[in-house]
């Protein structure tokens, strides 16, 4: 029933979302079948939100080994080429790679994007809080600038990476879907940098990435995914 009040609500922003258990079946099966992948040997790295709150996501696909953190604040693979490399030299012999990444956004029941019920909290908070963050002092200063410094160097590089979508991010009549948006593609864009110029570590023949947005719902209620890249690398096309 619940299930059923956030597949609506979560459709209305993002109608391409499937259930934790439609997603992972779905692209498990193309790995599988449409990719001819063993994915029993197929190491699962993550490029997500440090969120606790996405641990379950990481859920989609419990079957598979896994996972190798590449993700910090936002999303963003701040593990970068080392952790990448790391990950490459990680994947079982005659296996596959395989990178889920993506930013994510809570919803509540009460249609607000941005904000989720946390388990045992009363009121609602932001989601993703590192983005909503970003959000807040991208609206509040238009000359905001992130100061890089080594004690909040995710946030202000997170920040940093977002500065050239503000206008686009701020006037967007959604701007907490926007800044989810642009962040998915920063990520995205580093992801593939980051495998090209690792790509002699791979000593596999396919890299699987999928990306897209997570969707984060109540406790007890299955996440959705709103998927924007699935694709099949071969190592030697890097
Ligand atoms: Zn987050």
């Amino acid at each position: 029933m619940l299930q059923k009040r956030f597949g609506k609500i979560v459709r209305k922003h993002f109608p391409e979302a499937s259930d934790t258990r439609d997603t992972s079946i779905k692209y498990l099966g193309l790995l599988q079948n449409g990719h001819t992948i063993d994915i029993s040997k197929m190491l699962m790295a993550t490029s997500l939100c440090s969120d606790d709150i996405n641990i379950p996501s990481t859920s989609f696909f419990r079957v598979v080994l896994g996972p190798f953190f590449l993700g910090g604040l936002g999303g963003l693979p701040f593990a970068g080429t080392t952790g990448l490399t790391a990950f490459a030299h990680h994947i079982p012999d005659n296996g596959s790679a395989f990178i889920f990444y993506g930013p994510h956004i809570g919803v509540t029941l009460e249609d607000e994007l941005g904000k989720m019920y946390r388990p045992r909290q009363e009121k609602s908070g932001a989601c993703c809080g590192a983005l909503m963050l970003a959000l807040k002092r991208f609206k509040e200063d238009p000359n905001y600038k992130p100061k890089i410094i080594n004690s909040d160097y995710q946030q202000m590089w997170l920040e940093e990476c977002l500065l050239p979508k503000r206008e686009e991010i701020v006037n967007d009549p959604n701007p907490e879907r926007a800044i989810t948006e642009a962040c998915f593609w920063k990520i995205d864009e580093l992801i593939h940098e980051y495998l090209h110029a690792t790509k002699n570590e791979f000593k596999v023949e396919k890299i699987a990435l999928l990306g897209g947005i997570i969707i984060n719902t109540d406790y007890g209620v299955d996440d959705y995914f709103d998927p924007r890249n699935f694709e099949v690398i071969s190592t030697r096309n890097l």
